[in-house]
């Protein structure tokens, strides 16, 4: 998985690995990826680190050679890794291309790079699904409905349309796997206090573990789990 070194990346590789999967915690900095593998392994978990930085496709094709090598197979592609970036860059009026291209780069091709570098890889598992970390700012339904807490927030033109395009990216993927029985799904996790907040106008209140729950869920349902869907902890949120 990606980002998996702290906030709701680093819940979720502790989730799975206390359900006895073992965990390829994928981070961009070695040693904050060390740090949780090391965290995960003391608490009884199978962990191993990866360097993966979504944005840098060579080291994303070296990380799928690496698990290749290793493992030889990959069960479950949690594409967590995102960023908000520069919120004054994004704002409708005053935006900056490259401030909302850095978005689409870690939010939107990022998920693209890894998805096509692991895809052989889970194309060698018997029950292969992909989990895309989205946003609740991503839906379309709740933004355009006036009496959701999101049709007031500030406009954005970068993180929420990253999201937007990755729910999409998701019914893509979806559609064109599901003949080779690969799961593809979005979530929500909700509004989580983690670095990711840092910043934002408001105050978050879930904890990564809560937001890793739904990730966690759609990873691991058997053979009842959807496809080509968007999801928070109450069921499917309108695109
Ligand atoms: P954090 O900032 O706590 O964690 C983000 C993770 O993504 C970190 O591990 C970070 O690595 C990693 N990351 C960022 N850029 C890259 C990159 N280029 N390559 C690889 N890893 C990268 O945020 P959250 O845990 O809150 O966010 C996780 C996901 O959940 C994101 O996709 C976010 O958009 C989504 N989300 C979060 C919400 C919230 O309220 N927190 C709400 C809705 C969605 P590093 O430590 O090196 O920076």
């Amino acid at each position: 998985m990606t980002g998996a070194n702290k906030g709701i990346g680093r819940a979720v590789a502790g989730r799975l690995a206390e359900l006895g999967m073992t965990v390829v915690v994928g981070a961009r900095d070695p040693e904050k990826g060390a740090e949780a593998v090391a965290e995960i392994n003391a608490a009884g978990g199978t962990a191993h680190p990866i360097g993966l930085d979504v944005t840098d496709q060579r080291g994303v094709s070296a990380a799928a050679e690496q698990i290749a090598d290793r493992f030889g197979r990959l069960d479950v592609l949690v594409n967590n890794a995102g960023i908000a970036g520069d919120l004054a860059a994004q704002a409708p009026g005053s935006a900056h291309l490259d401030g909302l291209r850095a978005v689409f780069e870690t939010n939107l091709f990022g998920v693209v790079t890894v998805t096509e570098a692991m895809l052989p890889l889970l194309r060698r598992s018997a029950a292969a699904r992909i989990v895309n970390v989205s946003s609740g700012t991503a839906s379309m339904g709740w933004t355009t409905d006036a009496t959701h807490y999101l049709s007031r927030m500030p406009g954005s033109l970068g993180y929420p349309v990253s999201k937007a395009a990755l729910n999409m990216l998701t019914v893509q993927y979806a559609k064109a796997l599901s003949r080779e029985g690969i799961l593809v799904n979005a979530v929500a996790p909700g509004a989580c206090d983690t670095d990711f907040a840092k910043g934002l106008p408001f105050q978050l209140t879930r904890t990564a573990a809560e937001g890793a729950a739904i990730v966690v869920r759609l990873a691991t349902l058997g053979r009842e789990c959807p496809t080509g869907g968007f999801f928070d902890d109450n069921g499917r949120l309108p695109w």
